[in-house]
């Protein structure tokens, strides 16, 4: 998941404020029992509440300061003893001052797990937390320890895997830096280690993601090491290109070198373009070593690698094609320089060929048809082109392919609602077994969102597939035609001129239909695939087949990158209903990839974004609270006044709840846990503290 843009950030005021609704503002003061209250800038501050005249309290924070805040602004907080547990589930108040203190709570203690019920939560520490070595791996492994890790997770997974027979799914969602291939990474060296030390399988585990990542990944202002795709032709400032470029050109030896023509990282204009060509602390010519071993592992031949990093040096040297000025109606053609010549031989065409394919373009695709010829503008087009091609073939053909905003967006929605229903099921599945019925567990559905996207004739991407083949359609028409179509869909707002926005699960996104044509289709045109078709080398073929596949096929109409991306999230989302999902988020406690500091608006925002406020509601509409009849007779037995009780937890558990009143529609008793409403524990408690 990438970032969004966010409207309302989340917040679970709506439905806890309940100092005010239950008019227990007096309980709360008698007892001096916390609450939260919002400070200036938004930060919580703890406190009790001294007084109140309805509408404004006084309260006396933890600082000793007074101060004057609107009630509706106050919100229970949880009693001491439920300060940083492990699983949000547990508080007794999930208000969001409650969630995030808990959060921050651990996170302070180096704690980055919690559970969220059903959910892995995985705050970003920014720095090492010492939790990753042998020793955490032998402890989980004999379940010597039961707070919550990524590796408890990849444990339950493996387990319920050789228990059940069933495959099983790690899920891991958050924001651009949140720790998403981080933690990819310690579940599979996790995986490994289980695999009973056969050192080729763990090694293999763990040398996938160094490949995966010199080729996929590559700095960006929010993570150094940011999982990205299309980013070979333009770059914004601190932003690099992808790793395995700087590795070729820092770690490439002597031989390879002068084969590739090879020059510095900093005479490649692809490059050169942004000011950013190295990562703090990164030796990238050590890296092209570790790299060279992953690929040895994996077992490349060595013609795939000469040939990997032939087409790596031709992007490079695509990007230094420079173009003239060849007539009066400022038509250009390629400047025959060592870039010319040297991409075409990487290639393997003759120079004239490239430059030809370059500076021209047939309307037709037959060979004997009229050649225009370009503009500047236009060739350069064509020529990045080429470059993000050759560059998404060669990622293609080493693992898969990309994803754009809106897709990237409409991905996460379908995940998302996966999540929720899974989630319903095991909140209904859990009630049930434990022999409670008729509990309704309340969620909210993003079909209508989804149905946006997927609807046919009229989805945004069979729209879009049918402006991609409508010679005329142009951005604008794209809008109009969205606006005429989408308006009666209540996820859909049209926008002035070219825009549009999405109510998304994780919040309205505008976009804009600038480019949206172009981007959907994803084919070279055909001077292009026929030069690489007609190339030397092996790649160049394998990638012009691929191509004609995709733009030639006479029969079928277009279909553009949108409805691949449906096809291949169906196929997703298919294989993911065969396995038993485990869902893991990670969180960023801050922007600026700092350890130890937490920024409580971006937390919250994340939470909201990524549906632990649908796990959070989902809980609320039920009986969040849980314990075993046992535990909860060995906490509350000493309050019993009635003596003539029969010593078994239930009937010490029933005899508590009757004591205090607690009322019927507050409790369900299942064969082995008692369910309790919201704030029920809390109340205990604070009897429990007075006796
Ligand atoms: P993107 O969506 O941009 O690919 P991501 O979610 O994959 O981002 P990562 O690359 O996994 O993010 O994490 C970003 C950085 O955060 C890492 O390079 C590392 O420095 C730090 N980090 C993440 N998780 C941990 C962890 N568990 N322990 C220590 N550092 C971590
Ligand atoms: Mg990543």
């Amino acid at each position: 998941r990438k970032d969004v843009n966010v409207d309302s950030p989340y917040n679970l005021e709506e439905e806890t404020r309940v100092l005010e609704e239950n008019d227990n503002i007096g309980y709360f003061i008698e007892k001096k029992l916390r609450v939260w209250c919002r400070q200036p800038r938004g930060v919580w501050a703890s406190g009790t509440i001294e007084s109140t005249s309805g509408e404004e309290s006084v309260v006396s924070l933890a600082n000793e300061n007074l101060v004057e805040v609107s009630t509706r602004h106050l919100f229970p907080a949880n009693p001491e003893i439920l300060d940083g547990v492990d699983d949000l589930m547990h508080l007794s108040y999930l208000n969001e001052p409650s969630v995030l203190h808990n959060l921050k709570y651990r996170y302070a203690r180096d704690m980055i797990y919690s559970k969220a019920g059903a959910i892995l939560i995985a705050v970003n520490p920014f720095k090492d937390v010492e939790i990753y070595g042998k020793d955490f791996v032998m402890a989980y492994k004999q379940k010597a320890i039961g707070s919550p890790h990524v590796f408890a997770l990849a444990d339950t997974a493996f387990t319920e895997m050789m228990n059940d027979g069933v495959d099983q799914s790690l899920i891991i969602s958050g924001e651009c830096g949140a720790g998403k291939t981080e933690t990819a990474k310690f579940a599979m060296q996790y995986l490994a280690a289980l695999g009973g030390g056969n050192v080729e399988i763990e090694c293999r585990l763990l040398q996938s993601s160094c490949i995966l990542e010199a080729f996929g990944n590559a700095k960006t202002s929010r993570n150094d090491n940011a999982s990205r795709f299309l980013r070979v032709v333009q770059l914004d400032p601190a932003e690099r290109s992808y790793h395995i470029f700087y590795q070729l050109c820092a770690g490439a030896p002597l031989t390879l070198r002068e084969r590739l023509h090879l020059k510095k990282a900093v005479e490649y204009n692809y490059l050169a373009q942004s000011d950013c060509l190295v990562i703090n602390g990164v030796d990238d010519a050590q890296e092209f070593h570790k790299l060279m071993e992953a690929l040895d592992v994996f077992q490349f031949s060595k013609e795939d690698k000469d040939q990997v990093f032939e087409m790596l040096a031709a992007v490079l040297w695509l990007g230094n094609i420079t173009f003239q000025v060849i007539d009066n109606k400022n038509h250009v053609e390629a400047s025959n320089d060592e870039a010319l010549i040297g991409a075409s031989r990487l290639l393997g065409c003759a120079s004239d060929e490239l430059k030809h394919a370059l500076s021209t373009h047939r309307i037709q695709p037959d060979k004997d048809s009229i050649a225009n010829k370009l503009t500047l503008k236009q060739a350069t087009d064509a020529r990045d082109a080429l470059a993000k091609c050759i560059y998404a073939c060669l990622f293609d053909w080493l693992v898969k392919n990309s994803f754009e905003q809106l897709c990237i967006n409409y991905a996460n929605e379908r995940l998302q609602q996966y999540f929720n229903r899974h989630l319903l099921k095991l909140e209904q599945e859990e009630y049930e077994l434990d022999g409670i019925d008729g509990v309704k567990v309340d969620f909210v559905d993003n079909q209508e969102c989804l149905d946006l996207f997927e609807k046919k004739p009229f989805g945004l991407l069979s729209l879009l597939d049918e402006e991609l083949n409508s010679p005329d359609a142009n951005d604008s028409t794209l809008a109009n035609k969205l606006k005429q179509h989408l308006s009666g869909n209540s996820c859909f707002k049209g926008d002035k001129g070219r825009s549009f926005g999405v109510r998304h699960f994780a919040g309205e996104v505008l976009y804009d239909t600038n480019d949206f044509l172009k981007k959907n289709q994803d084919t070279l045109n055909t001077e292009l695939i026929e030069l690489l078709s007609s190339c030397e080398g092996q790649f160049p073929q394998t990638f012009a087949i691929k191509m004609l596949n995709q733009s030639l096929n006479p029969d079928a109409p277009k279909q553009g990158v949108g409805t691949q991306l449906k096809h291949q999230l169906f196929k997703l989302m298919h294989q993911l209903e065969t396995t038993k999902p485990h869902f893991i988020l990670c969180i960023k406690p801050n922007r600026k990839q700092l350890s130890s500091m937490y920024d409580e608006d971006l937390v919250l925002q994340q939470l909201g974004c990524c549906g632990v406020s649908e796990v959070v509601r989902i809980s609320r509409s039920g009986y969040p609270a849980r314990m075993t009849h046992q535990k909860f007779a060995e906490r509350y037995v000493s309050l019993l006044l009635e003596t003539n009780v029969s010593q078994d937890p239930l009937s010490i558990s029933v005899a508590v709840l009757k004591q205090f009143n607690v009322l019927p529609e507050m409790y369900q008793i299942g064969y082995t846990k008692l369910y309790l409403r919201i704030g029920q524990i809390g109340a205990l408690e604070d009897m429990r503290k007075q006796a």
